[in-house]
């Protein structure tokens, strides 16, 4: 069954049949909308149909993607999503909160967020026949790609900024994916790769270009939906979702998800959403500040690496999440993630500098007025702390070093 009907432009809506290999809108650059069936969807499927299925992963959403099911059983391909969401009393009380629900994208198969996107474009690809996909990335996306790809035998291509995290590039090379570094930043890479995928006719993932990105992010809607608003728990206020914010693609597709859920029937109220910038990367951000959807670039400079971006790539979109849905875009200095690295480890979180931004905002958020005690708040951390260990190990003390001596101990403990 053909569960979408095509593409839609953002800007200009023009409409693009499902059929073609299309990126962005050839007319304007806009960014593509993938428009579901939802009509023979909620013909054929119920909300028990959905949530009732065996499947812990984000394939559990399977009717409600834009994909045929991928195969690939018994491959992390298959383990994607389908993430841990917390509630730690003690960061609740500390923020003086009643409802406070952490999900924790670092337990994905490559540990970001990005493994959602990857599964969904590798189905793709599958699909179209496409040999090899190649992307640019920070690390994650590339990262995520080369496992998901490496999971079903498929080729890809990373590139990459030559100061991408080591433990990013490992996870890229021990998947066995071609990576090139670039000798540049991401958005020298994100263009070389665009010309590289005309040239060579290679499928290209690539965040806030490949339209198919977004409906793999929408899965962690569906979870944040089906854990706390299918339960039958009446909340007096909207949910409150913060996610970090760089190209923009992962607010995009929580906001795609809940229009979907919209669309169907299946909530009633759009959750609200925050999007959260480092200081030194808030092209969106300060879009929204202006009240205007026109993106300037900026020179980015964060601790923060997976947000830090000069021209994000789905920044319209990315101001819409936020204008559309009442929601807020917060940002955070380098001091306040590397303290929000700490808030969340102390609650056995491990969060790379970009997953506790989410958290830095809604700090902000709260002491801004923005949150309100009532406000049920659902955090995103959206990578492993273990992606880059040096920004966690700036963010802590050095742990002493002793003789290995009950004396040198005494002297240590007894200070
Ligand atoms: C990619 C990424 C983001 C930001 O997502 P965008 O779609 O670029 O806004 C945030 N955190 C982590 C860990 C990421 O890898
Ligand atoms: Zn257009």
């Amino acid at each position: 069954m053909q569960k979408f009907l095509g593409y839609c432009c953002s800007i200009c809506k023009t409409e693009y049949a499902f059929s073609q290999l299309i990126y962005t809108c050839p007319k304007d650059g806009g960014n593509l909308d993938v428009v579901m069936d939802t009509v023979s969807i909620r013909k054929r499927y119920e909300i028990s149909d959905i949530i009732s299925r065996n499947d812990s992963s984000l394939w559990r959403y399977l009717p409600l993607l834009p994909v045929e099911d991928p195969g690939g059983e018994g491959t992390p391909l298959r383990t994607a999503g389908f993430t841990p969401l917390y509630s730690p009393r003690q960061l609740q009380e500390n923020l003086g909160l009643r409802e406070l629900w952490i999900k924790d994208e670092g337990r994905n198969p490559t540990a970001s967020f990005k493994d959602r996107a990857s599964a969904i474009v590798v189905g793709r690809a599958r699909e179209i026949q496409a040999e090899l996909i190649v992307t640019a990335s920070t690390g994650n996306a590339g990262a995520a790609l080369a496992g998901m790809t490496a999971a079903v035998g498929q080729k890809s291509v990373i590139f990459a900024p030559r100061t991408a995290p080591v433990a990013k590039v490992a996870q890229l090379l021990v998947f066995g994916a071609q990576v090139i570094l670039v000798d540049g930043n991401y958005d020298a890479a994100f263009d070389l790769t665009v010309k590289a995928a005309e040239e060579f006719g290679w499928y290209c993932r690539n965040t806030g270009y490949n339209p198919f990105t977004v409906e793999g992010k929408k899965t962690a809607s569906f979870e944040i939906w089906e854990a706390i608003m299918t339960g039958g728990t009446k909340y007096q206020k909207p949910l409150c979702v913060f996610v970090s914010v760089g190209d923009g693609n992962i607010i995009s597709g929580i906001h795609k998800g809940f229009k979907d859920l919209l669309a169907l029937g299946w909530i009633e109220q759009m959750p609200r959403l925050f999007g959260v910038q480092a200081e030194g990367s808030a092209a969106i951000a300060n879009a929204f500040f202006s009240n205007n959807e026109e993106i300037f670039p900026v020179a980015a400079n964060t601790i923060a690496d997976s947000i830090s971006v000069d021209l994000p790539r789905d920044g319209v979109r990315a101001v819409r999440a936020v204008t559309q849905t009442g929601g807020s875009y917060e940002v955070v200095s380098d001091q306040e993630i590397l303290n929000s690295i700490v808030a969340l480890g102390k609650v056995g979180i491990f969060a790379e500098p970009a997953g506790a931004a989410a958290y830095a905002g809604l700090e902000k958020a709260i002491l801004g007025g923005r949150i309100s005690s009532d406000d049920p708040v659902v955090v995103i951390n959206t990578g492993s702390g273990l992606k880059d260990v040096r920004a966690a190990t700036s963010a802590v003390k050095n742990a002493p070093i002793i003789e290995p001596s009950m004396k040198a101990l005494r002297d240590l403990l007894l200070k």
